[in-house]
């Protein structure tokens, strides 16, 4: 008897007759002798509708009360499992965030889990029962329901495996494992039998949202096997496995694209000590997560231009707050473009191979693709690029570093 974890994304759980299916999916889990404990998405598209109700209500509406509309997707959702698996003969009942509880930070929409009581559901388990939890949501010290940010019931899932110590923990969505890159924007992409957590976590931190990124951190901090699966074929998926685990390995594991950043350009800005500070405190005050930064080497008059990418959303906030500290900056001028995309190739061989960026820059050029911004990790290479090409560029570096299928081969 083993004790899994199964996570059901929001394509999944789309209607009652996919339900239906999922629910039969665990039914032979159960039937072969496991523990199950389910963890789920809202209905595709749901919690979007959601986010958008309260935007309506408020563009500004309080953190607290948004968390209470955007959670409830999935609290539907693991009403109407229960009762699928119990209508299937699976005995079966809903664990809400509060119930279990899933203890979080009191962060607002972006809540982080500080830790599961498991006890109930061990014992629900041990009884022979389906645990449905509600992926998505938990709840702070001061009784209120959080939201771990979006795509956060892969964290739920990961996290509750690790509390309950399961021996899996199964992502079922609607592509049937990791690829070298998002098989919708490159037919080509193969699918990767296993990929270390490392790749996982550095793609995924790029644009890879087949798992969210915290997800990927837990999973390898507190070592739960995941695994990630179709919820519409039986296929073999793709295990996420250590990197000593026995793997033949690519140079590249994958390339990601990333259409939520937008980029600032400060024009004009005096080249002396304490400048970048000048820029980056207040908008780090104002929690902006910068990501790319490139500064210009100065020009003869002693100025220079600072270049940086913001989460898109918050372009509105980070110009709002360089227009304060113009006093402290003296800049010329604020350039701001939402229209770009980051394009980022990921791979643990690049820490042995050197060439790998220049292959990029290379397949890049050869397309007349402007490069505008580049960053680097020990196992990534991104570039920012302009949001028209996002498509071609993921085309030309996935056949550039060698990833495409043969032809005529589906993954
Ligand atoms: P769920 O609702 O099941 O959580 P998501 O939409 O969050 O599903 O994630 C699955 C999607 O991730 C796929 O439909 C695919 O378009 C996208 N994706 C992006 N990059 C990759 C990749 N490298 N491999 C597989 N899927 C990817
Ligand atoms: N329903 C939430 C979202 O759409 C969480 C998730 O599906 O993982 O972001
Ligand atoms: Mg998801």
């Amino acid at each position: 008897m083993a004790r899994i974890v199964m996570k059901f994304g929001g394509t999944s759980m789309a209607g009652i007759e996919r339900i239906r299916g999922v629910a039969a999916r665990i039914g032979r889990e159960v039937a072969a002798g496991n523990q199950v404990a389910v963890v789920v998405s809202a209905m595709a598209g749901e919690t979007d509708r959601l986010v958008g109700f309260c935007r309506e209500a408020s563009p500004l509406a309080d953190p607290r009360e948004y968390d209470v509309v955007v959670a409830a997707g999935e609290q539907v959702t693991a009403g109407l499992l229960a009762i699928a698996l119990q209508a299937a003969g699976v005995p079966a009942r809903s664990w809400l965030g509060w119930q279990l509880p899933v203890h979080s930070s009191a962060a607002h929409s972006v809540a982080r889990i500080e830790g599961i009581e498991t006890d109930a559901v061990v014992a629900a388990m041990a009884r022979g029962e389906v645990a449905v939890v509600p992926g998505f949501q938990g709840v702070s010290d001061d009784n209120r329901v959080t939201t771990l940010g979006r795509g956060g019931s892969d964290t739920s899932a990961v996290a509750l495996a690790a509390a309950l110590k399961a021996d899996r923990c199964d992502i079922y969505t609607d592509v049937d494992g990791v690829y070298t890159t998002d098989p919708r924007i490159v037919p080509r992409a193969r699918k990767l039998a296993r990929i270390t957590y490392e790749e996982m976590l550095e793609l995924a931190s790029v644009g890879a949202k087949v798992l969210q990124t915290r997800s990927v951190e837990l999973a390898m901090k507190e070592k739960v096997k995941v695994q990630v699966l179709s919820s519409f074929t039986d296929a073999p998926g793709t295990l996420v496995v250590d990197e000593d685990e026995d793997m033949e390995r690519e140079l590249i594991a994958g390339v990601a694209y990333d259409k939520n950043e937008a980029k600032v350009t400060l024009v004009g800005v005096p080249d002396r000590p304490g400048v970048v500070a000048a820029i980056f405190g207040p908008l780090a005050d104002a929690n902006v997560n910068v990501d790319m930064i490139v500064q210009n080497i100065a020009k003869g008059e002693g100025t220079t231009d600072v270049t940086f990418t913001v989460p898109r959303t918050q372009l509105p906030l980070s110009l709002d707050v360089l227009a304060k500290s113009h006093g402290d900056i003296a800049y010329a001028q604020v350039l701001s473009d939402a229209a770009v995309a980051k394009i980022s190739v990921v791979g643990v061989g690049m820490r042995s191979h050197a060439g790998v960026a220049v292959t990029m820059f290379r397949a890049l050029a050869d397309r007349g693709i402007n490069i505008q911004a580049i960053t680097t990790s020990e196992i990534k290479v991104s570039v920012l690029i302009s949001e028209e090409y996002v498509e071609l560029a993921v085309r030309v570096l996935h056949s550039a570093y060698g990833l495409d299928a043969p032809e005529g081969v589906a993954a």
